[in-house]
């Protein structure tokens, strides 16, 4: 499946944007999420910090169906210190901007992947940054892939160019090319270390830049390195303060790659079939229990328990973009003689629905639940 591709006209987008402008200044502030305050003495969750961490483009049967194999420390120490979703899916877009705008923003849109499209709707980034009053270095997007600079604002009008998180991406920010994961993670330490940031999401991207190139050798071993920097970074969060004993670390992937004999196999993905949509989450943290979690959720999912760990409300109402082709047939010169043409128009039509993505409550131990009224 191709990314869907945004090719409306400029009196579209003008139409989009009065629509949009319609739904969020007249009809959403009624529809807002309410808020659920913890009864009064109950101790807060421990978590103070949260990091997610998204390993690109790693394939299931390159990674836990087969541990220790290529993934000996998250299949191994990490397993036993967190909770790991063996049935976890990105059952959306399997494609790289639509897989990070679903997991910081809890929603699922088709999203030009080679462009500078914004996600539709606002993210956890902004949503902390508003409720918390913290600074933008309290927020971070650091990024082996320059184009994901887009995860730091959105379109929507009433939203967009605020609150925006810091970017750290690419070679040297957005057009500058990929970088190379080890130094991502230097990056992810040094501003760890320099703006003690509450909120931060890295992009690994070895193991599908290099599958892309159709580099087996290097694609393994991206999967090698990468599972190597993931411990190095727990190991961080954990001798370190301020993030000791009260950082939580997400670690999962954006989309899986094909099947073998589906559309090429490993090098590609983007489409629905079982190698695309099975993924992994594997989630550590002071609050969270500890084991395999059989229970089917979601990328959508991990927005809205974000939320609850950092204490802060994401609008119930969501826009979600959908792509509907239509064929319109072009007027006609009578007096010209020419063929009859027909065209095709992709056209945006917007809906809105409740937010789908739910916290994941089996993180949390029972009573913890009872006793934060969850
Ligand atoms: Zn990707
Ligand atoms: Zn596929």
């Amino acid at each position: 499946m191709e990314a869907p591709k945004r090719t409306d006209s400029t009196s579209g987008s003008i139409d989009l944007r009065k629509w949009l402008i319609n739904l969020f200044v007249l009809v959403l502030p009624a529809a807002l999420a309410t808020c659920t305050a913890p009864p009064a003495g109950t101790e807060p969750l421990r978590t103070q910090h949260v990091v997610i961490l998204v390993i690109d483009g790693t394939r299931w049967s390159e990674t836990w169906a087969a541990t220790p194999g290529l993934i000996p420390n998250m299949s191994t120490t990490l397993r036993r210190e967190g909770s790991f979703f063996p049935n976890f899916l990105n059952d959306g877009y399997t494609y790289t901007n639509s897989g990070h705008t679903a997991i910081i923003t809890g929603v699922n849109q088709p999203i030009d992947n080679y462009g500078d499209e914004l996600p539709a709707n606002p993210s956890i980034f902004q949503y902390f940054l508003k409720q918390s009053g913290k600074p933008a270095t309290a927020a971070w997007i650091v990024s082996s892939k320059d184009k994901l600079h887009i995860l730091a604002d959105t379109q929507r009008p009433d939203w967009k160019g605020t609150f925006n998180p810091s970017v750290n991406a690419g070679v040297n920010g957005p057009g500058t090319g990929y970088r190379m994961d080890s130094l991502t993670l230097v990056e992810a330490k040094r501003i760890l270390t320099t703006h003690k940031p509450n909120l931060m999401l890295i992009n690994f991207m070895e193991p599908d830049g290099y599958a892309h190139a159709g580099n087996e050798e290097n694609y393994l071993r991206g999967i090698v390195r990468t599972d190597r920097y993931a411990k190095q970074l727990w190991d961080f969060l954990n001798e370190n303060e301020p993030f000791k004993r009260n950082t939580t670390l997400f670690i999962t992937t954006d989309h899986g790659r094909h099947l073998d004999g589906i559309n090429g196999g490993w090098m590609e993905h983007g489409d629905n079939c079982a190698g695309c949509q099975q993924i992994y989450l594997l989630a550590l943290g002071p609050d969270f229990n500890k084991g395999e979690i059989a229970t089917r959720h979601t990328l959508i999912d991990i927005a809205p328990t974000v939320a609850r760990l950092l204490n802060f409300e994401m609008d119930s109402v969501v826009v979600v973009p959908r792509v509907d082709t239509t064929v319109v047939e072009l007027a006609m010169d009578t007096t010209i003689v020419a063929p009859r043409r027909d065209s095709i128009r992709l056209e945006i039509k917007m809906d809105t629905t409740v937010l789908q993505g739910s916290f994941i409550k089996e993180l949390f131990p029972r009573k913890r639940l009872k006793e934060l009224g969850l």
